[in-house]
Formats: structure tokens, sequence, C-alpha cells
């Protein structure tokens, strides 16, 4: 089978009557597009401006405000809230933190790292706590993380990372290889080995992100949506930093930039964050014949071990959504605008899912979207507020960020509030590394990446070798 999927497989997909490719997100086609709030009507003065209406931004207006009732909290949102990441992604609320570990312990050492992967644990708890005080349903389940390996490169990848996280602040009870004969709740074709971690739950994420934001405006945030912020100046003479818009300037104490796949728009970011692609596909529901054969009644979120990696979930309404890497990046930090998805992506996810689930290979597929998220260039997650700028950030969570903007929004709250915790000790706190390249050795580069991991898995699939030099190659350019 070749790298590109031929015109003729593109041909094969089973495609619903009713598939659509884009329209922000199947999570948003279930839900409807929200009407959108009123625009920032002028200039306008608060204690905190938040640009940026995903989980990121969201969940630190909620914390604030929840910590101080009194504070004057606005978000700024281009499009609508959830329009982002937020509102597109898989689906996993899970304890995965990106980054390597060893770049944050040569500063602060280990024991910060590690307790920074067990908040990230107790995060997930969090999310799903407050989604029930505040009645927000988003088809949470806590079933847990299972990885699959489908050859032996991968089985030993697996191994070692498993071995490796233990070393982080997973116990064996937290990540551990299942045992060949379990019960298979879940059956994939072709696994070699499974593990699984009890730290995650499947989400709707637009159902998540839509009730987070009434949750936020229940208490006394003012939201303006269709409101593009152009720039972000510094403190500077004893006026406060300020966010930059066509309908007027808002100044504040404090700006917090929530954009993160968005951050290369802002006028002096341009090589900060990449801004990655991640695109799904979701099936029409299966039927119950099916299900019988797969299994899946433990709703886990699903991955596997390949270096380009795919993830999926089932659905509440029992379809199976399946996503990973497609093009990787557009030229110059471009984007899509409204979640379309190349068909080569799509052939390459469709391939995917029939390649784990046979049995699912017939179910047709009902949409196709696409969206970015924020990678800085040591692939680490950030959150800092420099009080000299009055500017702070969150982001560049490299996928796995479902769970991570909830303990940046803690962070930024207590970073804000002045409070000396222990998660403004976490050692992601006030983390920096250097820009991206210019183009267009960031565009070659990034391709270039992410054609030797492909090049990689499929030299693994064909042959029994371990993790193969290809991968290798890709992690040192990547500089990961
Ligand atoms: C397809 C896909 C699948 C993913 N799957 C998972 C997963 O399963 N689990 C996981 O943990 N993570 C996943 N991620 C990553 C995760 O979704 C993101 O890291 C997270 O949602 C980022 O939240 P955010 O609020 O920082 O950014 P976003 O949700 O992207 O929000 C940024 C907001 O800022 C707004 N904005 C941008 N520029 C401006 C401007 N100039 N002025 C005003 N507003 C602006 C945007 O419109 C947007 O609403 C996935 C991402 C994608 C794209």
């Amino acid at each position: 089978m070749g790298l590109i999927a031929s015109a003729a497989e593109m041909r094969a997909i089973p495609r619903s009557t009713e598939f659509r490719n884009g329209g922000v997100s199947f999570w948003y086609r279930e839900l409807g597009l929200p009407q959108r709030r009123a625009a920032l009507p002028g200039d306008a003065d608060y204690d905190v401006c938040i640009v940026g209406a995903g989980y990121t931004g969201l969940w630190t207006a909620y914390y604030l405000k929840k910590e101080q009732p009194d504070l004057r909290v606005a978000v700024l949102e281009r499009e609508f809230a959830g329009f982002g990441a937020s509102g597109r992604n898989g689906g996993w609320l899970s304890a995965e933190f990106a980054g390597s570990r060893e770049r944050y312990a040569k500063a602060h050492g280990k024991g910060p790292m590690i307790a920074l992967q067990r908040a990230m644990m107790a995060t997930v708890d969090e999310v799903i706590a407050v989604a029930e005080a505040e009645g927000i349903d988003a088809d949470i389940v806590k079933g847990g993380m299972r990885i699959v390996a489908t050859n032996q490169a991968q089985k030993a990848r697996l191994l070692e990372e498993i071995a490796y996280l233990q070393e982080w602040g997973y116990w064996p009870e937290d990540y551990y290889l299942l045992e060949p004969d379990h019960e298979p709740r879940l059956r994939v074709d072709g696994a070699v080995a499974e593990a699984f971690s009890p730290h995650a739950a499947r989400i709707q994420p637009a159902k998540l992100v839509r009730g987070l934001a009434a949750a936020v405006e229940a208490l006394g945030v003012d939201i303006f949506e269709n409101t593009a912020v152009s720039e972000l100046r510094p403190r500077e003479g004893g006026r406060g930093p300020a966010a930059v818009t066509e309908h007027g300037t808002v100044r504040a104490e404090y700006v917090i930039r929530a954009t993160e796949g968005f951050t290369a728009e802002l006028n002096g970011y341009r090589r900060q964050w990449l801004p990655m692609n991640s695109s799904m596909i979701v099936t029409e529901p299966l039927s119950a014949e099916v299900w019988k054969r797969i299994g899946w009644e433990g709703q886990e979120v699903l991955g596997d071990a390949a270096h380009a990696y795919v993830y999926a979930q089932r659905t509440a309404d029992g379809r199976i959504a399946i996503g990973g890497r497609g093009v990787p990046y557009r030229f110059a930090s471009g984007h899509d605008t409204n979640g379309a998805t190349q068909p080569q992506t799509i052939a390459e996810l469709w391939r995917a899912l029939s390649r784990l689930f046979p049995a699912a290979g017939e179910t047709p597929v009902v949409h196709a979207w696409s969206g970015v998220l924020g990678v800085a260039r040591d692939w680490c997650p950030t959150v800092h507020l420099d009080r000299t700028t009055g500017v702070g950030w969150a982001g560049g969570y490299v996928g796995s960020g479902v769970a991570t903007s909830n303990l940046a929004g803690r962070t930024l709250r207590d970073l804000v509030l002045g409070r000396s915790t222990e998660l403004v000790r976490l050692p992601w706190v006030g983390h920096q590394a250097r820009d991206w390249e210019p183009e267009p050795l960031r565009w070659v580069g990034t391709h270039l990446v992410y054609g030797l991991y492909r090049g990689a898995d499929r030299r693994e699939a064909s042959r029994s070798v371990d993790t193969s030099t290809l991968a290798s190659l890709a992690s040192r350019l990547a500089g990961r």
C-alpha cells in the first residue's frame, strides 16, 4: 500500500449522502452553530482582558471570576466561543502532557516535573467535577485511555514509554501493559500489545466549550464575539497593557493571550508557535451487529503507537470519530478557514479506521474537518505572566490541550492574583523556547519531519524492526 492514497482509494471511501467537509466540526453539526454574541461596542477598561474564547481563555476567566467575583473580566473572540481547536478536537480529556520531561527538569529538578504530571491527573477529575457542578452535559465518560501497538516495533516503543513515564510521575497503576489474555472489551485488529491508563475521559468537545462559555457569562464575564484583536500592546509609562481591535481598544491591568494555534497571526508573534494541523472523520452510527464485534463498552479513548499516530473515540451515539495529523502544516502559518480537510487526509484516516476496525470499514463517513493547535520550537507547553509588560499567555500544548488548558487557567488565575501557590511553582511556568525558523525553512522542515515519521511507520509495519532510524532522525530534526 502506497504512502499516498490513490484516486481509486479515495473514491472507494464509503461516504454518507449527508457527507460534509468542514463546517467547523461534526461536534457543531450535532449542536448547530451558535448565535454569535455582540462585538465589543467601543473602547473599554477592565481588570483582565483575555484574547481568545477557547478552553484556555474561558477556564482562565472562569477561575478568576470564581475566586474574585468583583474582578472585571472581558473575553475578546474573533469568531465565536469554541470556534478553534476547543470545538474541534478528538475529545480526549487526558492526563497526557506534551514536552520533554528532561528539558523542564534541567531547569527545575525532577520532583517538580513529577508534581506537574500528578497535577495533570488531578486535572482530568477537576474538569469532570466543574462540568458536573455547572450542569454542563458534555457526554463525559471516564473510561480511561487505551493505546494499541500493531507491530513489534510499536510494542517495543510502548514498553519503553511505560517504563519512561513511570520514572516521571506515573505509578504502576497509572499506565500499564494489559495482560495478553485480558478480556478483550475492545477488539482492535492486528493489536500485538495494549496499554491502559485510567486517567482519561471521552468528551464531546463543543458541548464542553459551549457550556463553559455560558457558565463564564453567568458569572459576569463579558464575552465579545466577532471581535478580532490585531495587536497586543505592553504596559507603557503608567498605562496598562491593551488589546487593539477595529471596534475599540481594551485597556486592562493584565492582558492574556489565549489564541494557541492562531497566535502566529498576531502582530509580533509570527514565529512563536507553529500552527500544526490535525484532522478528523466521523462515521454514521455503527449497527448493533458491528458494535458486538468491536466491543468498546468502556468508552475508553483509543490511540495507536505509530509515529504519525491516530486518536479515536466512540461517540455517545455510537459512531467512531478518528483523527490524525493529515497535512501537518500550511505555508506561512496558514490554516483552514472553516475546518475543510483535503481528500487525501480523509482517505488516510479512513484507511486507519478500516485497518483497526475492519468491521466498521463499510460504515459510511459522514463528516470530515480540521483544526490547528500550537507547537513551540522545543515542543514544550508553557504558561506565563510577564509582570513588566502585563501580558500573559498559555499554550503550545501539542495536541494535548483539553486537560492542560484547565491547568493553565488555574495557573493564570494564581499568577494574575499574585498568589504563591503550588501551581505557579510547576516547571512549565515561565518556560520559554526560541522562535521557529523563517519560511520556507519552517514549511520544508515540518513536511520533512512528518514525511520521515510516515516512512518510519511503513517500515515498521512491513518488517520486524526496532523503532525506525527514520523516526529518530525526524525527532532530532524536529528538536523534540
Ligand atoms: C483536530 C484536533 C484534535 C485534537 N484532539 C485533542 C484531544 O483529543 N485531546 C487533547 O487534549 N487535545 C486535542 N487537541 C488540542 C486541543 O484541542 C487544543 O490544544 C486546545 O483546544 C487549545 O485551546 P485554546 O483555548 O488554547 O485554543 P483554541 O481553542 O484554538 O482557541 C483560540 C481562540 O482564539 C480565537 N482567536 C484567534 N485569534 C484571535 C484574535 N486575533 N482575536 C480574537 N480572537 C482570536 C480563535 O477564534 C479561537 O476561538 C486537538 C486539536 C485539534 C485541532
